[in-house]
């Protein structure tokens, strides 16, 4: 029987099923207890919980990086104002601790549950994770590390990060998730460890057997219980042929990506972390063509001040150096919220208060950015990128706020990289249309065509209902691409292409007819994209 969920890690695994029941503890519920001594079990257990995590955390370390992120966070979770005052109204009122945390913990993950933004709605497995941690330490509990001794594939509600560090990683070869998103962190780790992930299966996810043989497909989202010998076998040749096909691209990683007719088209990767830069590197990107750099915003409590961010952006550069990388500027607003910029609910995000709109408006913010991007420049060869232009006035004003602070970094002797460009994301029509004046002011474009497609057909790119209309091979997508290459190289500057369609090899004939310099994207599609430019004429 075939089931189906979003395909979110890449590649083939046969093995028995394993499901990863949920561990919480049955919570007693009583009442008239004495508030000081239950808000003081509390205050022992939450401390108890940071210990433990801070343990994980250290284990986790630098080798795995996104898993040790996730532990801090429950860190800060732990801390939360929401979660200490709800806990603590529950114990004032008469409750058990164990009560109060555990109403406290359905009440957030309730409100997180219903969030429109899915990276806030990823963190309700988080609630309920960092809720049960504290619930068994009240009760005395240990931690229950039993895993099988043979290759499992994982299934479970939703895969909690504390959950998916205690598995034994050398017996894990895959992950399927009834609940999930792609920016859940069950994904996020499943992808960082390179295990076939298949989440948010819904349904479909109660039709999979306790035991016996499963199949997950994670590139096709697929899930096969119960398989046929014939299907065994068809999808064990499936995955041969897929390792064979991954090693045949890495000959390419040698192979200059020139088309048959001599056009040299670089090909760079997307990147959100140092980490993801290393992997770049390994993966045979040529640079990186896109630093989202909002992620550092998104996965940070507050504001990340100048130091921390001087020191990522340092550490990509010499990652990557003698290669180009591109940074963006903070991206954040429409579907990337960081709740402590508190912006508030608008009608139209996606055309609202974001990008450069945020900083140009909150100078304070962009400073600090644009501080720790020019000090880190010496580093490497930086490129600075602005997101969602959509004229050369703002263009203008970037440039006064960067020679602002290019001139008070100077006077405090700091070096600034000899190579540093500025350019601008090519993302909506407006900039396309005016990529002709705009290609005076800057030094390269990058086409964006993620929101390019988005506001080019008025169709939401997060709208599963308009995913027809929202076509990047639409013509309409593909002639603001076109003007956009024709004006850039009429004014002697590069031009590259960041959104998901640099990595459709369908357009990759296209875009080198339109002679594109560079094109970037996610790491796991460099070679195959080198490949398609060796095989373009
Ligand atoms: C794009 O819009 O194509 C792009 C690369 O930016 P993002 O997907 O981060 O909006
Ligand atoms: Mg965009």
């Amino acid at each position: 029987m075939k089931l189906s969920g979003v395909g979110a890690s890449e590649g083939i695994s046969v093995a028995r099923v394993w499901h990863l029941k949920e561990e919480r503890m049955a919570v007693a519920h009583l009442e008239g207890q004495n508030a000081a001594s239950e808000a003081a079990r509390f205050e022992a257990a939450k401390h108890k919980a940071i210990e433990e995590l801070t343990v994980l955390f250290e284990k986790a370390g630098e080798s795995d990086p996104e898993t040790a992120a996730i532990f801090d966070i429950h860190r800060m979770m732990l801390e939360d104002p929401d979660f200490c005052e709800g806990t603590a109204a529950g114990i004032d009122a008469g409750h058990n601790a164990e009560w109060a945390v555990e109403e406290t913990a359905k009440m957030l993950h309730d409100m997180f549950e219903s969030m429109d933004d899915t990276y806030m709605r990823a963190r309700a497995a988080d609630v309920i994770d960092i809720s049960g941690r504290v619930i068994r330490i009240l009760s005395g509990a240990s931690e229950n590390t039993a895993m099988p001794s043979e290759p499992v594939i994982v299934a479970a509600e939703d895969l909690l990060p504390s959950q998916t560090v205690k598995l034994d990683k050398n017996h894990v070869v895959g992950y399927v998730t009834k609940k999930g998103s792609l920016t859940s962190h069950s994904a996020i780790l499943a992808r960082s460890m390179g295990i076939p992930c298949v989440v948010g299966m819904g349904d479909d996810f109660d039709a999979i057997p306790e035991t016996g043989t499963m199949i997950v497909d994670g590139g096709a989202g697929a899930v096969i219980v119960s398989p046929t010998g014939e299907e065994i076998a068809a999808y064990e040749r499936k995955k041969a042929e897929y390792a064979e096909y991954l090693n045949m691209l890495h000959k390419y990683k040698d192979k200059e990506s020139v088309t048959k007719s001599g056009h040299k088209c670089l090909v760079c990767a997307n990147i959100g972390s140092v980490e993801d830069a290393k992997k770049a590197k390994d993966s045979g990107a040529e640079g990186i063509g896109l630093f989202r750099s909002e992620f550092l915003y998104l996965d940070s409590p507050d504001f990340p001040d100048e130091e921390t961010q001087f020191r990522v952006y340092k550490q990509v550069l010499e990652t990557m150096a003698p290669c180009p990388v591109v940074i963006r500027t903070l991206d954040l607003g429409s579907d990337k919220q960081a709740p402590y910029f508190n912006i508030p609910d608008e009608d139209n995000p996606a055309m609202g208060y974001r990008a450069i709109r945020i900083c140009l408006a909150q100078p304070e913010i962009f400073h600090t950015q644009l501080k720790a991007l020019l000090r880190a420049s010496s580093y490497g060869r930086l490129r600075i990128m602005f997101p969602m232009i959509t004229g050369v006035r703002q263009v203008l004003e970037i440039k006064r706020h960067v020679a602002a602070v290019r001139a008070e970094l100077e006077a405090e002797g700091a070096k600034i990289g000899e190579d540093l460009q500025l350019g601008v994301m090519i993302e909506t029509p407006a900039a396309a249309i005016m990529s002709d004046e705009l290609a005076k002011e800057v030094d390269f474009f990058s086409i964006g065509t993620n929101d390019l497609t988005q506001y080019t057909m008025a169709a939401d790119r997060m709208n599963a209902r308009v995913k027809n209309i929202f076509n990047s091979e639409d013509p309409a997508v593909l002639r603001m691409i076109e003007i956009t290459a024709r004006n850039a190289h009429a004014a002697g500057i590069w031009v590259g292409v960041c959104g998901e369609s640099g990595a459709n090899t369908k357009l990759t004939p296209f875009f080198m007819e339109c002679g594109i310099d560079e094109l970037s994207v996610a790491a796991s599609s460099v070679l195959k994209v080198r490949r398609a430019i060796c095989d373009s004429n």
